[in-house]
């Protein structure tokens, strides 16, 4: 660990963006409560950013490109990294860790893949490693799960973390726009990046399901053990089916503990668009707010909700991060190191159990009603409900019917089996959704 300099907590900030600058801003204008709450005054060593040269709003000589020497120098006891995406920001922490700084990141997408190497470097340098913004930007999640619920055992913790689909998916749900026009319109108001690839397949929100099942099931889980599946195809269509049966539509990252009968626990991570009935409380969490919902076996429901992006709200997170691991220099000591000692196997998703909804397009006949319930029937999937709509040409001629069918829980690969049997039944036409329902007492 490295000594402070002049009785200071020396700080690198590695990034001036969107968080970066925020982060820096807090820094300066709090600097006499940050110093009594710590125990000592932050001062900003250096800023790395890729354009030096630029009017940057610090002052010049903070600014540098060079990030390798910026967490190398003596005077620096933390770094605080803000740049994304993994590389450089992977290097640059793991140099940091290396030569005994504490680190603070934000960096979901590096956590989801690099967190036991990060973890073991910090262990290796007795230092802090905190990561408290990675997850649903100012709602403090990690610490609770971390921290106030260590002693408790979190069976399941399923959230809205992405704000970007959360606006789409309001939006759909509120104006009837259909996937691409409320994409556009959450471009248009910043809350969709240039390519919103990571934010709309599920990607982002797969990474955090990483972190949070990780911290939840003292397990680690990357990104590759999380399966995904994002909005893109979720259409106005299955909005209006969603509200005849009381729901709305959210995208959930679900991170899980499932006890089998012979007592063996495994873990289940997943992200997927769902149905999810209007009076739970995920259900009213609208634009780009997050929220994440943790249960536990003693505690039972905690909720937590708020702003889960933006620079200032994202920046709030960090500092309580940059606060803690200030203090621990200034009196020693750690804060929690990685937990994954009960290292639970993965369950794939073909053994989750969910309820389903599947809406298809079949022909207006006598007989297809009990032909598609026989298919369910055939694999074990037992169904709640059926509703079905005649369909009319634009000419106004009948040309079949939409039949909507809500199923009982039944595990995913039933489930798959059931809809590959449907699409080769010549009575069906089209399977035009398949939709997990969540958030359901059945
Ligand atoms: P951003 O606005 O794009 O800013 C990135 C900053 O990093 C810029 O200042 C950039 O320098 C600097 N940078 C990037 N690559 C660099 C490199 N190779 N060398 C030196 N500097 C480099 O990003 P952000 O929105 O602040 O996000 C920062 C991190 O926080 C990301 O990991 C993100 O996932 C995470 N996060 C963001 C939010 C949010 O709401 N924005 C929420 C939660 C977590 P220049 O300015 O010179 O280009």
């Amino acid at each position: 660990m490295t000594e402070a300099v002049n009785g200071e907590i020396g700080v690198a900030v590695l990034g001036l963006g969107n968080v970066g600058s925020q982060v820096v801003r807090i820094i300066e204008e709090s600097a006499t409560d940050l110093a009594a709450r710590v125990g000592a005054p932050l001062r900003v060593r250096g800023i790395g950013v890729r354009r030096v040269g630029a009017d940057r709003g610090v002052p010049a000589e903070l600014l540098t490109d060079n990030i390798e020497e910026l967490v190398s120098r003596a005077d620096v006891d933390i770094v605080v990294e803000l740049m994304g995406p993994v590389e450089p920001a992977r290097k640059a922490i793991l140099a940091a860790l290396e030569q005994g700084k504490s680190v603070i990141t934000a960096n979901k997408a590096l956590l989801a893949v690099s967190a036991g190497e990060l973890a073991q470097a910090a262990e290796h340098a007795h230092v802090d490693l905190y990561f408290e913004a990675a997850v649903a930007g100012a709602i403090p999640v990690i610490r609770p799960l971390t921290q106030s619920l260590a002693g408790d055992t979190v069976l399941r913790v399923a959230g809205i973390v992405n704000g970007t689909t959360n606006y789409i998916l309001s939006e759909m749900d509120s104006t009837g726009a259909d996937y691409a026009s409320a994409l556009a319109d959450a471009s248009a108001l910043g809350y969709a990046e240039a390519d919103p690839t990571a934010d709309v397949e599920g990607h982002d929100a797969a990474a955090k399901a990483a972190i949070l099942a990780s911290i939840a099931f003292h397990t680690r889980v990357s990104a590759d053990d999380v399966y995904c599946e994002g909005i893109t195809k979720v259409s106005p269509t299955d909005f209006v089916s969603a509200r005849a049966l009381g729901c709305t539509i959210k995208l959930l990252a679900i991170c899980e503990r499932l006890t089998g009968a012979d007592g063996q626990q495994r873990v289940s991570a997943r992200v997927y668009p769902a149905l999810v009935p209007l009076d739970h409380p995920l259900a009213a969490v609208n634009g780009a707010f997050n929220a994440v919902v943790v249960e536990a076996e003693a505690a039972g429901r905690l909720m937590f909700y708020g702003q889960g992006a933006g620079g200032s709200p994202t920046a709030s997170a960090v500092m309580g991060d940059l606060v803690m691991a200030a203090r621990n220099r200034v009196q020693g000591g750690r804060g929690p190191r990685e937990s994954k000692y009960a290292k639970l196997p993965v369950a794939p998703i073909g053994d989750i159990s969910t309820r389903y909804y599947v809406n298809m397009n079949v022909a207006d006949r006598p007989g297809v009603l009990s032909a598609v319930a026989a298919e369910f029937a055939k694999h074990e999937v037992s169904i709640a409900e059926v509703r079905q709509e005649g369909m009319v040409d634009e000419g106004g001629q009948r040309c079949g019917a939409r039949i909507v069918v809500v199923t009982h829980r039944a595990t995913d690969a039933a489930l798959s089996e059931t809809v590959a049997a449907l699409a080769g039944l010549e009575v069906v036409q089209s399977i035009n959704s398949v939709l997990r329902m969540e958030g359901t007492t059945e």
